[in-house]
């Protein structure tokens, strides 16, 4: 899709920085629709349909994360970036389970921000293919094996749930409690280091700088150019 068919919805009550954002990505050729509460952004979710949602969370009326977490429970698969300020690791991990596919922390470059906009549109477009093939491994989601550089690599089943899960969205950061829930579901006790055991051994029988740990978050798989 042209960017020119893209249409972006923008909520944010901050004035300056509304009218900065939406300046900058019209000029890129993006249609931007910009609301400044969370109870409009919700109204308008429900009856329009945007490619992208940017998404404050420190809004009035309607918390951004209550935005996201209703739109989560009943909308279309719309990618959501979140913008969230520096110090709200919290936020930022509540934020990301709740669906959200990346997020921005204020204050940030307008080029950074359209960088991730990019990246966020062409992984919500390359979605959902039996065989995942990424930074020389190829995932078989069919007959369940992994080969990486063309050699067979033998992993656990939980290894290869782990690097499935992480495959299925490069460059998007997936916090612990995700990768657990991925690996265990609800039910099953699992001692709390052994998400860092899994991804050790993912990193000996791959690449070593693959995995990258996001401290206080989770992990992400390192995005190629
Ligand atoms: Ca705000």
């Amino acid at each position: 899709m042209a960017v020119s068919e893209m249409r972006l919805l923008l909520v944010e009550d901050e004035r300056a920085l509304g009218e900065g954002i939406c300046a900058a990505l019209s000029a890129d050729g993006y249609t931007v629709d910009w609301l400044t509460d969370g109870e409009r952004a919700s109204h308008a979710l429900k009856t329009e349909h945007f490619d992208l949602l940017l998404l404050d969370l420190g809004l009035p009326r309607k918390s951004g994360l209550e935005v996201l977490r209703e739109f989560r429970r009943t909308g279309p698969p719309t990618p959501v970036l979140i913008v969230t300020a520096q110090d709200a690791v919290e936020d930022r991990v509540q934020g990301l389970d709740a669906g959200a596919d990346d997020y921005i922390t204020k204050p940030f470059d307008v080029n950074e921000l359209k960088a991730r906009i990019r990246a966020t549109l062409r992984r919500s477009q390359g979605r959902a293919q039996p065989l995942i093939e990424y930074a020389g491994i190829t995932l078989d989601t069919a007959a369940q094996t992994v080969r990486y550089q063309e050699q067979n690599v033998i992993l656990t089943r939980h290894e290869y749930m782990l690097l499935h899960e992480l495959l299925a969205s490069p460059g998007k950061v997936l916090t612990r409690e995700r990768l657990m829930q991925a690996l265990y579901g609800w039910e099953e006790e699992a001692e709390s280091n052994v998400l860092e055991v899994h991804i050790h051994h993912l990193r000996k029988k791959l690449a070593g700088d693959l995995i990258r740990t996001v401290r206080g978050v989770g992990y992400v798989l390192r995005e190629i150019a």
